[in-house]
This record gives structure tokens, sequence and C-alpha cells, in this order.
């Protein structure tokens, strides 16, 4: 029986239904030096909720989001897809709004500036707020104008005393990391201008569900999103969505446009029916859909576990590719260490000569595979498997194979091409 512990952060009712429960575990940004793996380390609960009044999902807040966001480890210029993924929102965005020099674009969580710059680029006045100062110096000193704040009504009041509502306000996975929800989107709403638009992407629930992302819980992210629930939440605030597109970042997300309630100069489109009818179809307007999920967590770690074992009293090598966020708490909620992973690798070299947080799994280079010759690479960033079945198709040298553990235990040959349930059972070898 789970005690009511907390209230819900939209409607205020006590919380009191599981969701998942990842344990407890380290921040899952945390990297730790060579001089620090004899040291402790401090671990909070990562438990998540659904309120049964209003069904938005939320975590169970352990750490506050100063301790959480004040230095981030993660710039946003350095991934090439997702600087690919905004240019093409930027201009599209620029032609559908006609933005121009007259025109102000506000971004919310705007990091080092990796969006805002395809708007200055084009003379678009921007303004970013950044809670993490080492990331907003970097923007600032790339010329963007950053906040070093967290955005709220007062800070909404201090952009409008400096004439900077926004003609189009933008926030992308921003929603999720926002512990005051009510007063975000209060902020948002008196910030934006009469016929202003607002488009935010975020992870998407259903897909969170459906596809047992598991991983992407973490204690950064406060809430898991429908479009049922923002929606909701939107209304109450005098927000209309009015147009919604579904994007494949981040395993799929959603993009929202949303607009005051009390403009009608853009209608409502049919993607935004179509949407909703989905989630309804999906069972995501029904408790039971949320109940079950835990259910799903715990199956999915037995049987990642049964195959590593499997493949352990083989006698078989096994290492990890990755060492983001979602690698941590997949690897800590399973308990696996170097007991079944040799290291791990990224090519991230910030990360690189240190260890996971919780498991402390070294990682190194990716090239170390190279010199090891694993028989088995755990590929941890599910969502980018592809890409990195490619650069990792050397492996065929020594017969190599590939193992995904979201949504399901998965292996694959070092060519990228499935092997069946029957071939990678090994038994009997
Ligand atoms: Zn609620």
């Amino acid at each position: 029986m789970i005690k009511a512990i907390t209230k819900c952060r939209f409607c205020g009712e006590p919380l009191q239904h599981l969701f998942a429960d990842l344990g407890v575990q380290p921040f899952c940004e945390t990297y730790l030096g060579v001089d620090e793996q004899n040291k402790m380390e401090p671990f909070y609960s990562l438990r998540v909720y659904f309120c049964d009044n209003c069904l938005l999902v939320q975590l169970e807040e352990s750490m506050s989001p100063k301790e959480l966001f004040t230095n981030y480890a993660y710039f946003s210029s350095h991934s090439k897809g997702w600087l690919k993924h905004v240019e093409s929102y930027a201009e599209m965005i620029t032609a559908k709004l006609n933005l121009n020099e007259k025109s102000q674009v506000v971004e919310i969580g705007s990091n080092d500036g990796y969006l805002l710059q395809y708007f200055a680029q084009r003379d678009i006045p921007v303004t970013g707020v950044e809670p993490a100062s080492n990331v907003a110096k970097e923007a600032q000193r790339r010329g963007i104008p950053t906040i070093i704040k967290f955005f709220d009504k007062e800070l909404s009041d201090e952009l409008i005393s400096q004439s900077k509502q926004a003609d189009l306000l933008i926030g992308n996975n921003i929603l999720a990391q926002v512990p005051d929800l009510n007063g975000f989107v209060e902020g948002v709403k008196n910030l934006l201008k009469p016929t202003g638009v607002i488009t935010m992407e975020f992870h998407h629930l259903m897909k969170l569900i459906d596809n047992n992302q598991f991983d992407t819980i973490s204690h950064e992210r406060f809430s898991y999103l429908s479009f049922t629930v923002i929606e909701k939440i939107f209304a109450f605030h005098g927000l209309t969505i009015f147009d919604i597109e579904e994007i494949p970042t981040h395993g799929g997300s959603l993009r929202i446009y949303a607009r005051h309630t009390e403009d009608n100069s853009k209608p409502i489109t049919s993607n935004v029916l179509e949407l909703r009818n989905k989630e309804k179809d999906d069972g995501l307007d029904k408790a039971e859909k949320y109940s079950s999920f835990s259910q799903i967590v715990k199956k999915t770690k037995r049987a990642i576990l049964t195959y590593l074992i499997e493949l352990k009293n083989n006698n078989k090598s096994i290492v990890g590719y990755g060492a983001h966020a979602e690698a941590n708490t997949l690897l800590n909620y399973c308990g696996i260490r170097s007991d079944f992973l040799d290291y791990t690798v990224d090519r991230n070299s910030y990360k690189q000569g240190k260890f996971l947080a919780g498991t402390r799994i070294p990682i190194f280079h990716p090239d170390k595979i190279k010199e090891s010759k694993p028989d088995y690479v755990f590929v941890l960033p599910w969502s980018i498997k592809g890409e990195i079945m490619d650069q990792l198709s050397y492996i065929a040298e020594w017969d190599g194979k590939f193992i995904v553990p979201i949504p399901e235990v998965t292996v694959y040959n070092s060519n990228g091409t499935q092997i069946s349930c029957e071939a990678f059972s090994l038994g009997g070898k």
C-alpha cells in the first residue's frame, strides 16, 4: 500500500498511485573522476506517480531544482543531430509566422544558444532564459542575450517591462523539467503577445509507455506528458493548442502550437482532434493504462538480466555503448555493474576516463572496442541504435553482436540484422 506523499503539481489532489519505481539512484548527469572511486555518493529515490484526478504522471520530489540545474554537463550545440533538427525548425517557423527584425523571439531553457543563433542570424531579436550559468555564459559569449534565471510569472513581468513580450515563445524539453507547472504556464500566458504563438516540444508519454522507455525517467524530469493532459493544463491557464506535430526526436516527441484562447485568428487544425482520439484509443484517458506500467518495467528488468546472466554463464564478454543519462538510469535500476559490462564507451571526451555514477563502470573512447574485441556490445542509446550499429559494423571481424535492451531485449548481427529468438538462446552450446 503506497501512502499519499505529495500533491499533484497541476490539480493539487493527493498522489497515491504508482506509475514506476526505479529504486534509489544517483543523479544521472554525474560522472566520477578516478580519485572519486572510493567516495560515497548521494542516492535519491526515483519514483513516479500518476494523479487519478487529472492523470498527470509526475515525479515524487526528492531533489531541489537548484541542485539539479545550476550547472549542466549537457551543451545542446554538441549534438549535431539536434542542431539540424532546430535549424530546420527555425527556418520553418520564421516563414510560417513571418518573423522579422520587429519581432521578438523568447526561448525558455535556451541552453548555449543552440537554437536562438538561427533567429539571430536572420536579424530577428532574441532573448534566452537559462538557469544553468555555465551553458548560459556560453550563449552570452556567442552574442545571444541570455538571462540567467528560472522562468516564472515574476520573470515574465520583468521581460514585459523591458518590451520583450513574445511573438514566438519557445520551450524545448523544458515543460517536463518545471517543478511549478502552473506558475510556469501562467508566466508563458503573460509573456505572449495577443497574437503570439507558443511552440513547445516534449517527449510523448504515449511513446514512453508503449515503447517501454522507462530509462527516460530521471530526477530532472518532474512531469511526463500526454497531449490530453497538457491540453487540459494549457486550457486552465487560457491557452489553446491549435496545432500539433508528432516528431521522432528522443524516441517520439510532440511539438505543440498554442495561442491565447481569445485569439481566434488561428483555427484549430484536424491534427489536434486526431491526436486526442489516438491517445484515447491507446487508453491514456484511463487509470489502468498508468497503473499497469510498473509491472512492465519490472518484467523488462528481469528479461535484460536473464539474458545477460545467460551470456556470462557462457563466458561471453560484454561491453556497453553510451554513458548518457538514460544509460545511468537503466544500469542503476537493473543493477548492471562491471560484473556484466567490462566498460562502456562514449564519444563525449568530457566523460572518457571517468566512471558512471552508482554503477562505477569505467568510460572509454569508442576505439577501446576495436582493441578488446568483446563478444557483445550492449547499446544503451536505443533511439539512435541504427547509427551506432553502422559506426561499429567492424565488430564483424570477430563475429561480435549487438544487444539493444529497449523496448525489449533484442540481439542483432554486426550488420544490423535482427537475430531470431531461437538463434540467440544459448542453451546446449
Ligand atoms: Zn492532478
